[in-house]
């Protein structure tokens, strides 16, 4: 039997635990001007602010449509994301060299929180063959279908046609995700979580992708 394993994307395969703030501050602020909205500083920083309905209330006062806006600063920040990735400045993890042998005996594919475009780039920029990338849908909707809803995974599953398997992550949401879909949890250590308690359900704990091979070999 092919093994099939998901990986989250954040704190995994790309370094650091997410995309920094000043990604969205720059997005947001690109998305007001292409919609020519001159916000106060107030509305500023909550047009810049992660939940919907900050944005929804600071985009009404403006008198904008929310969901454009919305649409148009996932644009921005999937762009910037992928700038800042093409050059260098967010690295991958270098046991992600780890994968590429590991694809020879495992189906393998980035399931993350951070928007669907720029999964599906880091997917097709990794030197790793990825079976399947999502992320979330650059909508309201899709916004709150982040982990640790397991909605993400289970489309993932779905789309693979495969119900077993293990998920990589580092972060309880990633367990619990996981938990719900019935997939096995790896939580994976690195310096932003080194000192974060196990999380309960966590079925192995690890301290590289190197030791996925292994994992394997014990299941
Ligand atoms: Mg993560």
């Amino acid at each position: 039997m092919t093994e099939t394993i998901l990986l989250d994307m954040d704190g995994v395969v790309l370094e650091g635990p997410g995309t920094p703030q000043s990604v969205y501050d720059r997005a947001a602020d690109t998305a007001a001007a292409e919609l020519g909205l001159e916000p106060t500083d107030r509305q500023r920083a909550d047009l810049r602010a992660h939940g919907y309905e900050t944005v929804e209330s600071a985009c009404c006062a403006l008198g904008a449509d929310p969901r454009e806006f919305w649409r148009r600063k996932e644009a921005a920040a999937s762009r910037l994301a992928a700038d800042r990735i093409r050059s260098g400045e967010r690295a991958r993890y270098e046991d992600v060299a780890a994968l590429e042998s590991l694809a020879e005996r495992a189906t393998l594919a980035l399931v993350s929180n951070n928007r669907h475009e720029t999964v599906r780039f880091v997917a097709d920029h990794l030197p790793v063959p990825f079976a399947a990338a999502r992320g979330r849908d650059p909508t309201p909707e899709g916004f709150c279908r982040r982990k640790p809803d397991p909605h993400l995974l289970r489309e993932t599953l779905d789309e693979l046609g495969i119900e077993a398997g293990l998920y990589v992550g580092d972060r309880e949401t990633d367990v619990l995700a996981a938990e719900e879909v019935g997939l096995e949890a790896a939580y994976l250590r690195r310096p932003h979580n080194a000192d974060v308690p196990l999380p309960e359900d966590a079925a192995y704990e690890i301290e590289s992708l190197g030791e996925l091979g292994n994992v394997l070999e014990k299941r």
